[in-house]
């Protein structure tokens, strides 16, 4: 079976996770301070908060910006359910818009229509690590006021117009072990913004600046040094995983000629956390993956039910009518587009696809 995704775990990681353990300095330490700075550089800003997963970075960023109860976000249904979870969290309500099908990100002309008085933010996801229209939000975001909290969680290294993903508003990564750039479980909130920096660091430690003096109700939401130490090394071989997973996608987009494949549009730089191929429906799509997985070929569903169908945000948000999230989530199918694939995978999996 060729896996739809696959950590790479390599003699520097196991390496680097031995030296904190023969260090006995296991939680956030060294290695997590570098592990920052590392990461803010390769996003172009200023600080970098390491947190213990994307979800709780995202949670802490927008409890940074001020979200609590009576707020509203306009966020994608089409993502991974952390997304509008982490609105949840803080009280606010996620206000779900429909995504545009060609990049499958959130449509900006649906976002200014759903803005309201208790409107406060927007949450732009950069699916599959393709960075949202962010002129056209950023534009949207500024006439209203309102802040932007970018979940960037797939696309780590991605860019728009040359911009880093992460760069635009406060920026939320996911170091689960799937993604491009991994540490086991872990996250990353970038910013530019010295009051959220603060904010972000107070808050994932129970609110403390001095050693037990509390200024506000906080969390433990910290990284590990063994995580760090991990995350480091990944950070290193970013540019080279990048490319890897960009050449599989330039030989698929060059080879497949049976179904939709994903086009990126002039200006973008995309990562490729994922390659999503759409059929003709969910029937379609059924056999397609029997198939597929007949073949010895990993796929995945990223996903399969957007998020305002889900049954409790149902109960949350109401009956919300987004057919193009809804279509799609019938038609989505990803491929392996990982750096361990061999050119024999890339023309078993060329060669499957197209028999569908
Ligand atoms: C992975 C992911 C998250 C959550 O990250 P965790 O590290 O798993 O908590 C949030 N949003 C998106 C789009 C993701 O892909």
């Amino acid at each position: 079976m060729i896996p739809v995704s696959k950590p790479y775990i390599g003699e520097a990681e196991k390496q680097a996770v031995m030296e904190v353990l023969d260090s006995g300095m296991l939680a956030a330490g060294p290695r997590t301070a570098k592990f920052e700075e590392r990461f803010a550089q390769v996003c172009g800003v200023k600080h970098a908060i390491a947190t213990s997963s994307g979800t709780t970075a995202l949670h802490l960023a927008l409890l940074a910006h001020g979200l609590g109860a009576g707020d509203e976000v306009i966020t994608t249904p089409f993502t991974f359910i952390a997304s509008a979870n982490s609105i949840l969290f803080t009280g606010a309500k996620p206000v779900f818009v429909d995504i545009d099908p060609e990049t499958f990100n959130i449509d900006p002309r649906q976002v200014e229509k759903a803005i309201t008085p208790r409107t406060k933010a927007i949450m732009p996801v950069h699916l599959y690590g393709y960075v949202c229209d962010m002129d056209a939000l950023q534009a949207i975001a500024d006439r209203h006021g309102l802040s932007i909290v970018e979940d960037a969680c797939q696309a780590v290294g991605a860019a728009y117009h040359g911009q880093q993903a992460g760069s635009f508003g406060t920026g939320c990564f996911s170091l689960y072990a799937t993604k491009n750039v991994m540490s086991g479980e872990g996250g990353m909130i970038t910013t530019n913004n010295e009051a959220i920096n603060e904010k972000c660091r107070m808050l994932r430690n129970h609110g403390m600046k001095r050693r037990y003096y509390h200024d506000m109700l906080g969390f433990n939401f910290r990284m590990t040094d063994l995580c760090a130490a991990i995350g480091l090394v990944q950070l290193d071989r970013l540019e080279e995983f990048t490319a890897r997973r960009r050449a599989n996608a330039a030989y698929f987009n060059a080879h497949i000629e049976s179904v939709i494949t994903p086009k990126v549009k002039a200006g973008y730089d995309h990562v490729w956390h994922q390659y999503t191929i759409r059929v003709d429906g969910k029937r379609d799509r059924d056999a397609a993956l029997k198939q597929l997985s007949e073949a010895g070929i990993g796929t995945g569903i990223f996903y399969p039910v957007p998020a305002h169908q889900q049954e409790y945000m149902r109960e949350i948000v109401g009956e919300v009518s987004l057919p193009v999230a809804e279509q799609l989530a019938q038609e989505v199918i990803s491929l392996p587009v990982h750096p361990q694939l061999s050119q024999d995978d890339l023309e078993t999996i060329v060669r499957e696809v197209n028999k569908l």
